[in-house]
């Protein structure tokens, strides 16, 4: 059966068309074409034809010239639409046109930048020249870094090691920093939050780097499609920035479905878990024998999708070889493996968190199925992105979640389809970040006086950091005076730069994978059921000081739930609203948030009820970052309006609703913002909201939404509003078992007691 065959076998089973709330076709797109320059060095074009490629895409073409004529451009074109060759064509031009060239390629992960050199020594092998393409991460062996440094025209890496491994060794790189004419960006829209917000500052460092070499090289970005993909490249390299965005690759006709699970429970607005309806779509898609990826949100599912999966390929009679799961914590070995055998057509189907959203190439799949909406416009499109091979149809199928973000994507498909994604947010002036690379500028070069790194306030950083004995002052300059690489000690990632290893008692004490710490305390606290690869895990211990959890294998039919605790404390008001206002103040500023691990629930497989409980001891986790808060005057409810537990119901009801559509209006994940609500908040004793960006010292998530928190509290009130359950359901205010009788009633009286008109 193929794909069409496919369609045609879903668009007449009425079991299914009656799920489907949205099925959009996008015609096939024919390409538009351009000739090569010129200039072109007739080797290079020579290699294009015997690839294929008699003529450029019209966004190669305008990507070329502009980045010929001196700007810095961020090309924004989907998947598949020949971006790499956007840049391979000048930094490659210009090699052959001038030997010492160099040009330093950055991707955010290292999978990305084994394909990419992958790339361009295909490139170099037809030539015949002695350009010289090398990857340089923590794999490179030591005796090839010498011969990198020395002879390395293109430099493929990522920032964590450009960070660590190459700046603070920049006097071994004379030759890439005097000679560096072009610095790569690739998926930009990844630096973003944390990530993004170091990044800048690395990039700062690299400038510094540069400019002391005496080069000043031109930056080219590439991005999946944000709202603001200039922008975000303006505020990462502070340099004006050429925005490229009309793709002229041609593209096959693409399906994109909604789904929405069927309601089983209408008094509750209680529908089938996605992970079962996924299962079900799957029945009727794996025997076809189409190549599918499946993207679940998060870990845990990918582990319990893939169980179910596997159950069903047996069923099926097709080979368990054929179903895979992907995700961090696969060790890189194993991971290599699955994106060859998705490539090269041996597995069928695979199930990945997003760590496969980005450009690693596995090749085009034929179908795509989203186990809930992915958090993201961008994200979604960048999933789809992965079914659609350039002359054939393919399938994408997003399967709601009960969650109010889903159920609101999937009741307003216009705003899927035609409104702008997010954007992406950084904070380059995040203080503990900024402070950490101006330590690491100041270890690769002594600061001068007046130099500025951050504008405002480097000088005062820099005395501080001489107050603190890190520095030392002469007259006009800076100097490091520890003796220990800063760099070292810091992790772009995120906050914590240490991992939790999991270590399989069962089997000779083999390392089967690794967590971070953050999330540690919630996945193998003692007691968890950790699932890797589908085989489950009983967690024996969890070695706090050791950063290690031990485990061994069971076969039981439950997976665990972490249960936690916040606690959160108002050190500093930065920002307040200054509107006359009887009802609501909003605040912006600092808050202490501890955050601790109390126990666990059961979780049947399959009927997915909760079959026990279990507690856990575990040390808080502690982090200052930054908050908005709205404070509700008491006034404003009045008497015979609301009993206190009723406004407590409708205050969770209101957060609950809005952690879930914060991030269709800043581009975060649910998880990168915490919402507490508070009957008597301890700082200001009345009724408030609080929402805080959870990583240490904010990242801008919050501060974003102090400045458009009508627009937000208006699509929650529509929501809330709109949502055809009685009294609240997991897709509007929270279940209502959970969150009370009046939840959904009294957070709608809340809601209009506020001036959101326009
Ligand atoms: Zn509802």
């Amino acid at each position: 059966m193929n794909l069409e065959q496919l369609l045609d076998y879903l668009e007449s089973d009425d079991g299914f068309r009656r799920q489907i709330t949205k099925w959009m076709v996008f015609e096939e797109q024919p390409a538009n074409y351009a000739d090569f320059p010129q200039e072109i060095d007739s080797r290079l074009k020579d290699y294009l034809q015997t690839r294929g490629i008699e003529r450029l895409y019209t966004h190669q073409l305008e990507a070329y010239k502009k980045i010929c004529s001196g700007e810095n451009v961020v090309i924004v074109t989907p998947t598949a639409s020949g971006k790499t060759l956007s840049y391979n064509l000048p930094v490659f031009q210009t090699i052959l046109e001038k030997k010492e060239s160099r040009a330093l390629y950055l991707f955010p992960t290292k999978a990305l930048s084994q394909d990419q050199v992958n790339e361009a020594q295909d490139i170099i092998d037809h030539l015949k020249t002695d350009i010289k393409a090398y990857t340089f991460d923590g794999d490179t062996p030591a005796d090839v870094r010498r011969t990198i440094r020395a002879a390395g025209h293109i430099v493929v890496t990522n920032p964590d090691m450009l960070h660590q491994g190459i700046l603070p060794h920049h006097t071994l790189w004379i030759k890439l920093f005097e000679n560096i004419k072009f610095i790569i960006l690739d998926e930009v829209h990844t630096y973003r939050g944390v990530f993004g917000s170091h990044l800048a500052n690395v990039i700062r460092r690299l400038k510094r780097i540069c400019a002391f070499y005496g080069s000043k090289p031109q930056f080219i970005c590439c991005s999946a499609t944000i709202a603001n993909p200039d922008e975000l490249a303006e505020k990462l390299i502070e340099e004006k920035v050429v925005l490229i965005d009309q793709n002229g690759a041609p593209r096959g006709k693409k399906h994109f479905l909604f789904y929405n699970p069927p309601v089983v429970n209408y008094e509750l607005g209680i529908r089938r878990s996605v992970v079962s309806e996924v299962r079900q779509i799957m029945r009727k898609i794996m025997p076809t024998g189409a190549q599918t990826i499946i993207f679940a949100r998060s870990r845990l599912r990918v582990e319990i999708l893939l169980t179910y999966l596997l159950e069903l390929a047996r069923e099926l009679k097709i080979p368990k070889e054929r179903i895979r799961g992907y995700r961090g914590g696969y060790l890189p070995k194993e991971r290599r493996q699955i994106e060859q055998g998705i490539k090269n057509g041996q597995i069928q189907v695979v199930v990945s968190t997003n760590a496969l959203e980005l450009g690693i190439d596995i090749g085009q799949l034929d179908v795509a199925i989203m186990a809930g909406y992915p958090g993201s416009v961008a994200s979604a499109w960048q999933q789809s992105g992965r079914a659609g091979r350039r002359r054939s149809a393919s399938l994408t199928i997003m399967v709601a979640s009960s969650s109010p973000l889903d159920q609101y994507i999937i009741e307003h498909p216009e705003y899927f389809f035609h409104k702008n994604p997010e954007s992406a947010q950084i904070d380059r002036e995040n203080l503990s970040i900024l402070m950490s690379h101006l330590k690491c500028g100041a270890f690769e070069l002594p600061f001068v006086k007046d130099e500025v790194f951050s504008p405002d306030i480097t000088g005062h950083l820099l005395d501080f950091l001489v107050d603190e004995n890190v520095l030392r002052r002469t007259e006009d300059k800076y100097f490091w005076m520890r003796d220990v690489y800063p760099a070292d000690e810091i992790s772009l990632r995120n906050a914590s730069p240490e991992n939790v290893v999991i270590i399989d008692n069962s089997d000779q004490k083999k390392v089967i994978g690794e967590i971070d710490l953050f999330a540690a305390p919630e996945m193998v606290h003692k007691d968890a059921i950790y699932i890797h690869d589908s085989v489950k895990y009983h967690v024996d211990e969890l070695d706090w000081g050791e950063k290690r959890a031990y485990v061994h294998r069971v076969n039981v039919d439950h997976f665990t739930d972490a249960i936690t605790k916040t606690d959160l404390k108002v050190l500093d008001i930065l920002e307040e609203s200054d509107e006359e206002n009887q009802v609501i103040a909003k605040y912006f500023g600092e808050v202490a948030v501890t955050r601790v691990t109390t126990g666990y629930k059961k979780v049947k497989f399959h009927t997915h009820e909760n079959i026990g409980m279990g507690k856990v001891y575990l040390p808080e986790m502690e982090m200052q970052t930054s908050a908005v808060w709205w404070e509700f005057e008491d006034s404003a409810f009045g008497d015979d309006f609301f009993e206190e537990s009723v406004i407590g119901e409708g205050l969770r009801g209101i957060a609950y609703a809005l952690h879930n559509l914060v991030p269709l209006h800043i581009m975060c994940d649910v998880s990168d913002i915490s919402v507490v609500p508070m009957v008597r908040a301890p700082f200001s004793r009345k009724p408030t909201i609080y929402v805080y960006d959870k990583f240490q010292g904010g990242i801008g998530l919050s501060k974003k939404l102090y400045a458009i928190d009508k627009t937000v509290f208006k699509a929650v009130k529509i929501h809330i509003s709109a949502c055809p359950c009685k009294q609240g359901c997991p897709a509007c205010t929270g279940p209502a078992l959970e969150g009370g009788q009046s939840g959904k009633e009294s957070a709608i009286k809340i809601l209009q007691l506020l001036p959101l008109d326009d």
